[in-house]
């Protein structure tokens, strides 16, 4: 463990009011998980119809406590110290308490409640409390609402032990209006009407965590199929029927293969008493796994025939995710939050193997290195890289931990590890570890210790540079022509000009004249010869990466970019062509081998040649970074013209609607031309779209705002007309919170960002980031530099009142596109005036602004 370690001893020194600060520290969870057994919350909640009105709640907490254990001096029940229970909460939401029949007076300091030491005793008590629910984590809408309490905001909603290894047992009761759909963690037991309104019970619920607490009440639709053997309900507000048509059979269809294959992979059937789920508007992440209740984005799940092919294998991956986090993370459960990473990695990496089922046609080792790779170095490469496993003092800081590194490094690293311990062995020690902790809590180092049983490989230190460390390898190549004495090897030292190294096993390509031979090369050491494998005459070219599985920069070598257009494109596959992609991106980004324009260039023709709709995609979506945030105004307005004709061309000649449809918004997104912006403009007048194109009432939103945020004439009128022409209520109720962001009025701009100073106000994340990104597009960052610093000052209150992902995206959403001396001073003199500023916050912070300090370093 690298958790630091306190003495319990403290405990019993003055009391723990004293010794106990805000939040919940790492030391009272061990305290804690040592004296409390057999936790059972009886809850009820008073949902009212009005969104203002407060929820009432009552909690019958029941649980077993072993005082005799302790040491000291003892109260007359045999326990040594008042108990703490977590209430994140105003004094006046606690006003009534009764421990074990007594009543106590009600105080919440340093939001913590004190359980008296004389009032409890060891074995069962009971603890009786009415409370007014807390709003931050009940994501109140006019007519429904739903919990959202990881990482540790249970403990605003009711008082609780908000740790993820006191599991207990959570029997409900909502009180709602009458109309109301409801669902919770375990089934329904039974409804009763009461005027205006209705009871609803629910059985006790398995034993889960206070996170994965969860309920949903309000105006939903409902629908239910059969899957793989069990009956599964689908909540949503979704009103589009051709959505509807096209997703509902095949969100189940999915779930039902998510399911199958876990419970094969695992050999542990489905582990819970139910599973529901519901597809929310807007939701702030793209799924969470509560037991029996999974909350999903809504417009992740429902796609109409205009849908991409990234978007089915997205969709795919999330039901798979969140499927697979029923057994990773929630039927075995991380000890404490820095392990969070862990529960993230399964979901993802059985996610990929549920796809290969789910959406047979794939070219997964593809879909794989487009997903994570280039958001795994997004974050690698910057000041502010964080290992995948971080120390965690507190839980109220664990939403710092999640990011690109859980998410996308994690997967690479495990794959690399299945690889390593062989995949037989890694599903066999997967098992081990699941069915010894079922039910409980376990960590990193109990799956460790698990797999080392099935392998000689020592993962102790392959842990310490991939699992304990940071950063990436660069990997370059030696001739015996360069070099006197030596042999053909590959080479690798520290991006960070350190000797650490990363064991892996990546492949690489040998091009010879009539053919190309792919070679494994196992990166076990600093100089790895390769000489054995060229003695074949005639070789052409070495390209590094063939098969997608290293992970660093390659070094490339001169001309590798005219090479790829006039030889290399049309005989490597798609992998090896998407990693020189992902490749030549990097070593621009490091000021290597190629400049932003010379990429740009290569991209521009590399798309009208690519065949392959994730490979075209990965092109776009590194054109159209570097044209908005490397090249300057000047130079985009030169390069623009031909790039929109390079665009729209191809878009007219390929066959497929998907890479039509690619080609569509990239150009969209780039537009600066006179007849581009007409063009954008009569396709959303006339919502007829290009040949082959298909364009969704999403689609056309984005044609407006883009239209207005290039001021084109008579923008008003085009996004009021839109907002009539969106009949979705939550649809058109986002709409509506947008235009201030869209107005071409800078007081109104200036109106709408002062207003985010307000917590209230920035509540709905996922409009906030969508109205972040009109504030600061790239033709506007001119005028928004101004809103960075506030940006930066109001960050900790963000991160506090917020949820774990809305810190880094308001920073990306903020940073994405500056790239001026002015926007890199902000920076530096904030970091300057706050030499003590929280860690985790700090490397957010350089994660976010990375483009920007690199755009002031390669841009010429
Ligand atoms: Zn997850």
């Amino acid at each position: 463990m690298m958790i630091k370690k306190y003495s319990l001893l403290l405990l019993f020194c003055g009391g723990m009011q004293g010794v106990w600060g805000q939040g919940v520290s790492y030391a009272l969870a061990r305290y804690r998980s040592t004296i409390l057994t057999d936790i059972h919350y009886e809850l009820a909640f008073h949902l009212p119809a009005q969104k203002q009105t407060a929820v009432q709640g009552e909690e019958r907490l029941l649980f077993h406590l072993a005082g005799n254990s302790l040491a000291g001096s003892a109260g007359s029940g045999g326990v040594a110290a008042p108990l703490l229970l977590d209430f994140k909460a105003p004094a006046e939401a606690l006003y009534r308490v009764r421990v074990n029949g007594r009543s106590v007076h009600p105080v919440i300091t340093n939001e913590h409640l004190a359980l008296p030491a004389e009032l409890l005793h060891a074995g069962a008590d009971t603890v009786e409390l009415g409370f007014t629910a807390g709003n931050p984590a009940l994501n109140r809408n006019s007519d429904f609402l739903y919990t959202l309490l990881v990482p540790d905001r249970a403990r605003t909603l009711f008082p609780c032990w908000d740790q993820p290894d006191l599991k207990a047992v959570f029997t409900l009761t909502l009180t709602a209006p009458a109309g109301w759909t409801v669902m919770g963690n375990a089934p329904l037991e039974d409804s009763t009407a009461m005027g205006d309104s209705c009871r609803y019970r629910f059985r006790p619920s398995d034993k889960i965590p206070t996170y994965l607490f969860s309920f949903v009440a309000g105006k939903w639709s409902s629908t239910t199929q059969t899957v793989d053997g069990r009956p599964m309900r689908l909540l949503y507000r979704e009103t589009d029927s051709t959505k509807l048509r096209l997703s509902l059979d095949s969100i189940f269809r999915i779930e039902g293969q998510a399911l199958h294959f876990m419970q094969e992979y695992t050999g542990i059937a489905y582990p819970f008493q139910k599973l529901d789920i519901v597809a929310v508007p807007d939701f702030q992440f793209g799924g969470m796994e509560h037991v029996g209740a999974i909350l999903f984005k809504a417009s992740s799940l429902f796609l109409d025939s205009g849908a991409t092919r990234e978007q089915f294998i997205s969709r795919s991956n999330l039901l798979s995710h969140e499927t697979a986090h029923m057994w990773f993370g929630d039927l075995v459960t991380m000890t404490w939050f820095n392990d969070v990473w862990m529960k993230e990695v399964f979901a993802n990496f059985m996610a990929d193997k549920i796809s290969k089922i789910t959406l047979p046609d794939g070219n997964y080792d593809l879909k794989f290195l487009v997903d994570h790779y280039p958001a795994a170095y997004s974050v690698d490469r910057t000041a502010g890289a964080n290992p995948i496993r971080q120390e965690l003092d507190n839980l109220q800081d664990a939403g710092s931990l999640y990011g690109n590194i859980i998410y996308n490094k994690a997967p690479i690293v495990m794959r690399q590890l299945e690889l390593l311990v062989g995949t037989g062995a890694f599903q066999q020690g997967l098992r081990d570890y699941l069915q010894a902790h079922e039910y409980g809590n376990a960590g990193w180092p109990d799956l460790l210790q698990a797999l080392q049983r099935y392998t000689k490989v020592d993962l102790t230190a392959w842990n310490a540079v991939w699992v304990d460390g940071t950063g990436r390898p660069v990997i370059s190549f030696q001739t015996p022509g360069t070099h006197s004495g030596i042999d053909h090897r590959v080479v690798q030292r520290g991006e960070d000009g350190s000797r650490r190294l990363w064991p892996q096993v990546f492949s690489l390509a040998l091009v010879y004249p009539h053919g190309i031979d792919t070679i494994s090369v196992n990166m076990n050491a600093r100089f790895v010869s390769i000489a054995a494998a060229l003695r074949k005459p005639g070789l052409e070219r070495i390209v590094p990466d063939a098969n997608g599985y290293g992970y660093g920069i390659f070094e490339v070598h001169d001309h590798f970019t005219q090479w790829l257009l006039e030889d290399g494109m049309g005989r490597l596959g798609p992998v090896t062509r998407a990693a020189a992609y992902i490749n030549l991106y990097e070593n621009m980004l490091d000021g290597k081998a190629v400049t932003p324009e010379q990429l740009l260039a290569f991209d521009r023709q590399a798309l009208t040649r690519e065949p392959e709709e994730l490979d075209l995609n990965q092109l776009l979506d590194q054109l159209g970074s570097i044209f908005w945030r490397f090249l300057t105004p000047a130079e985009r307005k030169a390069a623009g013209p031909g790039l929109e004709a390079d665009l729209w061309q191809t878009m007219l000649r390929v066959p497929a609607g998907n890479e039509k449809k690619l080609l569509f918004r990239s150009y969209g997104n780039i537009v600066l031309s006179k007849k581009g912006e007409d063009r954008l403009y009569d396709i959303w007048k006339d919502r007829h779209p290009p040949e082959g194109v298909k364009l969704s009432e999403d689609d056309y939103t984005g044609l407006a705002a883009a239209l207005a945020l290039r001021v084109y004439p008579g923008y008003t009128d085009i996004l009021r007309e839109q907002g009539e022409r969106i009949q979705n209520s939550d649809r058109k109720a986002r709409w509506q919170y947008l235009q201030a962001a869209l107005s071409a009025d800078t007081a109104v701009r200036d109106r709408f960002f002062a207003s985010l100073q307000d917590p209230a106000a920035r509540r709905k994340e996922a409009w906030v980031l969508t109205a972040l990104s009109y504030l600061h597009h790239p033709l506007r960052t001119a005028y928004s530099e101004k809103y960075l610093a506030a940006s930066l000052d109001w960050l900790q209150d963000i991160q506090h009142t917020g949820d774990v992902f809305f810190p880094q995206s308001w920073l990306a959403a903020s940073f994405g596109y500056y790239q001026t001396a002015g926007a890199a001073k902000i920076v530096t003199d904030f970091l300057q005036r706050h030499p003590d500023y929280n860690p985790k916050l700090k490397a957010k912070i350089l994660q976010a602004t990375d483009n920007l300090f690199r755009a002031r370093r390669i841009m010429k």
